[in-house]
């Protein structure tokens, strides 16, 4: 067989500033790589600009760079790629995967039961849509069967789609790509072997393994991080209020992050390039905790 070789990326969207949560991702993601002589690519995810903070994406590029993350190619921006979102979504509507939908967020929220992540999809546009309106989203049927993976840290996560999520948006009707059609497209074309992120994502995975077949796309290894979480159990997010990392204090906060992903650096480790060294020296994923770290 054919040794596939590693690829990875760390893929933020700058809707805030690269936190602690965040780092501890990036850190995790990029050490994988390294240890496994693999490349590391930079995607920002600018799908949504409405949620985006402005500078976000130069002041996260700026604190990797502080930190001394090094990655291959070019910075890939969401931004400038709705041609391929675009063109994949074309080949689901000649192959019948997806309809379009007129239904509005109220009128399902207000009636669909609740799933693993929001509302499940009744399927009232299934066979036609509804209501005629002005816009509409393309949303793509899914099956009443289990989809599993083997996640490298988390273990074997298992959906069955058309009960815990329904069919989902790919296309919103304001004219968004979905995150979720983006990053398959993306992980795909980028030719990534391993994705490896937060556990946040581990509930849409299984979504984006269905697109991948959808598309007849190879799905990658996936490998969820700990989440990073404060005191009420929340993730770390803008939402929650996470500071922005300190770009005046990297060997503590890059410290940190090695701790809480499991790696404990001996004290004479003082600067980040000692850090550095005795994490490629010493990464493993063994280590790792599967379960969320307290802030
Ligand atoms: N852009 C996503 C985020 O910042 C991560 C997407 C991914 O790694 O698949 O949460």
């Amino acid at each position: 067989m054919p040794v596939i070789p590693y690829r990875g990326r760390f893929a933020p969207s700058p809707t805030g500033l690269l936190h602690a949560g965040s780092l501890m991702t990036a850190v995790g993601s990029y050490l994988e790589a390294r240890c496994r002589g693999g490349e590391w690519w930079v995607r920002m995810e600018d799908l949504d600009p409405p949620r985006e903070m402005p500078g976000a994406a130069d002041d996260i590029l700026r604190t990797l760079e502080a930190f001394g993350f090094e990655w291959d190619g070019e910075v890939v921006y969401q931004s400038q790629r709705h041609h391929l979102y675009q063109a994949a979504l074309q080949q689901l509507i000649d192959s019948g995967h997806v309809y379009p939908c007129s239904c509005s967020r109220k009128e399902i929220t207000s009636i669909a039961r609740r799933g693993v992540d929001g509302h499940v999809y009744p399927g009232w546009c299934r066979d036609g849509c509804r209501k005629q309106r002005e816009h509409h989203a393309w949303r793509l049927r899914v099956d009443d069967v289990p989809v599993s993976f083997a996640d490298r840290l988390q273990g074997v996560y298992q959906q069955n789609l058309a009960h815990d999520i329904g069919d989902f948006v790919l296309l919103r009707a304001d004219g968004f790509w979905a995150y979720q059609l983006a990053v398959v497209v993306d992980d795909a074309e980028q030719g990534m072997s391993d994705i490896v992120r937060g556990a946040d994502l581990l509930v849409s995975t299984p979504r984006q393994i269905h697109i991948q077949r959808c598309l007849g796309l190879p799905t990658p290894g996936y490998c969820h991080l700990p989440l990073l979480v404060n005191a009420a159990g929340e993730k770390l997010s803008k939402q929650t209020l996470a500071p922005a990392i300190d770009r005046a204090a990297v060997a503590k906060e890059l410290r940190l992050a090695l701790c809480r992903l499991g790696h404990i650096p001996p004290a004479e480790c003082q600067s980040a390039k000692e850090l550095w060294q005795w994490a490629c020296a010493n990464w493993s994923l063994a280590a790792v905790p599967a379960g969320p770290c307290q802030l």
